[in-house]
């Protein structure tokens, strides 16, 4: 059996490049289950999708716990614990991260003995609008490492699962998914298949008795007010909205009164300012502002430009 997990966030395509993945093995003749786990938390949250595949009837339910192959869409997602990216990782888990950087500095900071593999963005996602298909690039990266999706079955299931979207949408997640099967052709098959585990090989959890304490003292974060704004969920944007002042009207009620996590103030001038330690990036204010005063700047490029 093959199991994969793709890390990313909300809105870059984690929950379609399960589907793909899991059409395209589904297509090369493999018994299936795909799933994506996400809470409330709208684009920019943490998020991830499984994939199992087996030539036989698959008997295991429930998340993935010891991967064969780890896909992250999102590097900023390593650094938080919260996304669980390296949750179950042994010597023999391939790590495919989507990033700029080699594989050997990925190795060394996360000190990692098993293989890891980089996947450049593609020359032609630079848009920010485009990092949505993010997703299907880790899709085809992920259908080559496996090494046992032929090419056609990849655009196959591309088009079988988006179809509904149109035939733009789906000629460009093929050009982006084959783009990175074609890229990872040194890696192809470097994911073993793993036998399934036998049911008689169950070993209980070692059970740990914890104490039991009044609400207010086994979780006094939780019941403390005010303590969201400890959270610094600014650290979940992929995208910035940045104001451009000189468009602004000061229609200030619109954007911060939609902001849905509360991070737009008015100054005494009557302009918006967006507090970025807390932004998530969702850009809700960015749709909605009338005068189109905001635009979208990826993460990187913002942050080079404010040092
Ligand atoms: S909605 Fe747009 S124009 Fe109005 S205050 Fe906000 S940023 Fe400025
Ligand atoms: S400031 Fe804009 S992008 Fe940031 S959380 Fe609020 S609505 Fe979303």
């Amino acid at each position: 059996m093959y199991r994969l997990r793709f890390h990313g966030r909300g809105g870059q395509g984690m929950k379609t490049a399960s589907r793909i993945l899991g059409a395209a093995f589904f297509l090369a003749g493999f018994e299936v289950q795909d799933a994506p786990r996400y809470g409330a938390e709208r684009r920019g949250a943490p998020i991830f999708a499984y994939v199992r595949a087996s030539r036989t009837p698959i008997n295991e339910r429930g998340i993935i716990r010891r991967p064969d192959l780890i896909i992250v869409a999102d590097e900023t997602l390593v650094a938080i614990p919260a996304a669980g990216v390296l949750a179950g990782i042994t010597a023999r888990t391939v790590l495919l991260i989507s990033s700029a950087e080699t594989p050997e500095v990925w190795r060394q900071r996360l000190n990692l003995a098993g293989p890891v593999i980089t996947l450049p963005r593609s020359g032609t996602l630079t848009d920010p609008h485009e990092l949505r298909f993010i997703g299907a690039a880790c899709a085809g990266a992920a259908a080559r490492l496996v090494g046992v999706i032929p090419r056609d079955c990849l655009a196959q299931a591309i088009r079988d699962e988006l179809a509904h979207l149109g035939a733009a949408v789906v000629a460009r997640d093929q050009e982006v998914a084959l783009e990175a099967y074609d890229l990872l052709a040194e890696h192809a098959g470097c994911v073993a298949e793993i036998p399934e585990t036998p049911a008689d090989t169950y070993e209980k959890p070692r059970w740990i008795d914890l104490p039991f304490d009044a609400a207010n003292l086994a979780a006094p974060d939780i019941f403390a007010p005010a303590s969201s704004e400890m959270v610094p969920t600014g650290l979940w944007r992929t995208v910035r909205p940045v104001i451009d002042y000189e468009r602004c009207r000061r229609c200030a009620w619109i954007c911060s009164t939609l902001c849905p996590d509360s991070t737009i103030r008015v100054n005494e001038e009557g302009f918006p300012q967006i507090d970025y330690e807390h932004c998530k990036g969702c850009l809700i204010c960015m749709t909605s502002c009338p005068s189109h005063a905001i635009r979208a700047v990826p993460e990187e490029e913002a942050g080079k430009a404010t040092g």
